[in-house]
């Protein structure tokens, strides 16, 4: 099968075996598969890694030997997979994402999405409804990790929140916890993403403005999802939050985050890191909102085209670029 292999900062395609699906396991043909700023930190160094990435797929299950019923189906895969040993403390309590010894679908021990094929448990495959078109799916795993947003800080109509950031990750927050939470902001530093969140109908304004207003005596917020992916998103999250506020943090950064923690104490805002969330809600979620994706995408390229795919997702204020297998 052809793959793409990350190595040292650099993308090579390379011909691998087919993988053979084990026990329990499904072979999956990848259809689509997103660029995660996740994968574009992994290619510049964060973990150490190096090989096959790629988590956001939505792929069809070509081979199960156990299972030959779900020949054909598609899936989105839950990028965890705990040790599930009946003593570990996490796998007992569902949540195998905090396994000590998990894998990661392209991140840890687990080959990833950029390729013709992958391996992945039954368990983790998430079937796709019918009326759900691929575009819409390989959402999914970004979709998740936003609306596990919902169980980590309490959004409703009363509550005002602030997204911070506007690339790929913070408009899809935007969107999707604005349904929850409508009294939403986006804060971005692009003028044309800006733009898209006020054409998707959400109030969206210069992060600059914001935060100069807040230093001033001017509006915080009850809420802040920090989703610049920048060293720097901390520090402004804490420029914007109501004390006693919330700020939950999506942004994972090979650099350190330094800052000045004392407004986290005086104001004793809550702090929370927030990593993943429930696929099935998330594909749930795309069906009954009807929610159209394409603003959301940059483009969709062959596989065969990586290079131009990878140039296009790392330009700063960049839609999700995907990858398709025709
Ligand atoms: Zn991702
Ligand atoms: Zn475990």
């Amino acid at each position: 099968m052809r793959v793409l292999i990350f190595e040292e900062g650099k993308i090579r395609e390379a011909e691998a075996p087919d993988p053979v699906p084990g026990e329990g396991a499904a072979l999956v043909r990848v259809r689509m598969v997103g660029v995660c700023n996740t994968d574009l930190e992994l290619l510049s160094g964060y973990y150490g890694f190096s090989g096959i990435a790629g988590h956001e797929v939505v792929g069809e299950v070509i081979r199960c030997d156990a299972r030959p019923d779900l020949l054909g189906k598609r899936a989105v895969v839950a990028i965890n997979q705990g040790c599930g040993a009946g003593d570990c403390p996490f796998c007992a309590s569902g949540v195998p994402g905090h396994c000590p010894d998990r894998q990661v679908l392209g991140i840890v021990d687990w080959s990833g999405a950029f390729a013709e094929y992958l391996v992945a448990p039954v368990d983790n495959l998430h079937w796709v409804p019918d009326g759900l078109g691929d575009l819409a799916a390989v959402f999914a795993e970004p979709l998740a990790a936003v609306l596990h947003i919902t169980e980590q800080a309490p959004l409703g109509p009363g509550t005002s929140v602030a997204v911070l950031g506007d690339g790929k990750l913070g408009m899809l927050a935007a969107w999707a916890l604005s349904r929850f939470a409508p009294d939403l902001t986006l804060l971005g530093k692009h003028e044309e993403r800006i733009a898209l969140a006020a054409s998707l109908g959400l109030s969206a304004m210069a992060s600059s403005e914001c935060l100069s207003a807040a230093g001033r005596g001017g509006r915080k917020f009850d809420v802040v999802v920090e989703a610049t992916g920048s060293p720097l998103g901390l520090a402004q999250a804490l420029e914007i939050v109501r004390p006693l506020g919330i700020i939950v943090m999506k942004t994972t950064t090979r650099h350190p985050v330094s800052t000045d923690l004392a407004r986290l104490v005086v104001n004793e805002v809550r702090l929370v890191g927030s990593r993943c969330g429930d696929m099935g809600r998330a594909l749930g979620f795309l069906a009954e909102t009807g929610m159209d994706t394409r603003p959301f995408i940059e483009a969709v390229t062959p596989f065969s085209c990586h290079a131009a795919a990878f140039e296009r997702a790392v330009r700063p204020g960049a839609g999700k670029v995907i990858l398709e297998f025709p």
